[in-house]
């Protein structure tokens, strides 16, 4: 197991137990268009549209309960025609990693131009110490890559997609339908609205929230009905979800709880 994966898989697990940082939706439809799957701590998103359907990340690498959740929203991932990746760490391009069954083996890929330098390597994902920890995810070649801004229409579905580095230095954050937005992990969710999303993940937290900031800027707020979080679900509450974005939540902070209602543990298997 490479250091990442060992680091999202044992390491996170246990430091953010009772924190109430994760809090992903449960498997299950959201709203008209979107459903989805929860993998542990994240989710992969579903939008459907006539006989149209898409997805926006993978989730993890070899996931268990990835057919038996799919099936729950009566979703085949081999039905999947594109699928949009908003980073490629790999709780969210784990699932299309080559080293494993990709299940959304017919869906055309997409991810943003800067990111593909994690897939090659040519970017470290962070560093800790003298250590730059490498992404572990590789994914087929025949991806294609968007650039910040660039509309891409499938079926009757149109997505544009939005360059929001700090997370991730390429990641993406999508608006679909100019009424739905999917802003991966650069946005954490609770009671009180959204926050700049956690710093132990980010690459570069102050960045996160100067592009929080210009995210805010160039998107019409009043058209967008919902906001989607990867790991702390959703709300249609459009303005509180950007009520603090410039505002990192302390969850070194003894005795602080992100969100009351979030899983004890998410990582932890159901009996
Ligand atoms: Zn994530």
């Amino acid at each position: 197991m490479s250091l990442i994966d060992y680091f999202a898989i044992h390491v996170v697990p246990k430091m953010y137990r009772g924190k109430g940082a994760l809090h992903p939706s449960e498997t299950g439809r959201l709203t008209e268009a979107v459903s989805c799957v929860r993998e542990y701590d994240v989710n992969i998103f579903f939008i459907r549209k006539g006989e149209t359907l898409i997805a926006i990340d993978s989730g993890y690498k070899n996931h268990p309960g990835l057919l038996k959740e799919c099936a729950k929203i009566g979703v085949d991932p081999a039905k999947v025609s594109a699928l949009f990746l908003t980073h490629a760490d790999p709780d969210h391009a784990g699932g299309l990693d080559i080293h494993q069954e990709n299940h959304f083996n017919n869906a055309v890929v997409y991810l943003g131009e800067i990111e593909e330098n994690y897939l090659n390597n040519t970017y470290h994902r962070k560093k800790i110490g003298p250590f730059g920890l490498k992404n572990s995810v590789t994914i087929q070649k025949g991806y294609r890559v968007l650039q910040d801004g660039e509309t891409v229409t499938i079926g009757d579905i149109k997505i544009q997609a939005l360059l929001v580095p700090g997370h991730t230095l390429g990641h993406l954050c999508y608006l679909i339908d100019d009424t739905m937005l999917f802003t991966g992990d650069s946005i954490a969710l609770n009671k009180d609205g959204g926050w700049c999303f956690f710093d132990i993940f980010n690459y570069d937290s102050k960045l996160n929230k100067e592009s929080l900031v210009r995210l805010r800027e160039r998107l019409d707020l009043s058209r967008i009905r919902y906001v989607f979080t990867s790991h702390n679900g959703y709300t249609d509450d459009v303005r509180k979800a950007f009520m603090h974005i410039d505002v990192i939540p302390d969850l070194k902070q003894k005795g602080y709880v992100f969100d009351e209602t979030a899983p004890y543990d998410c990582f932890a298997v159901k009996g």
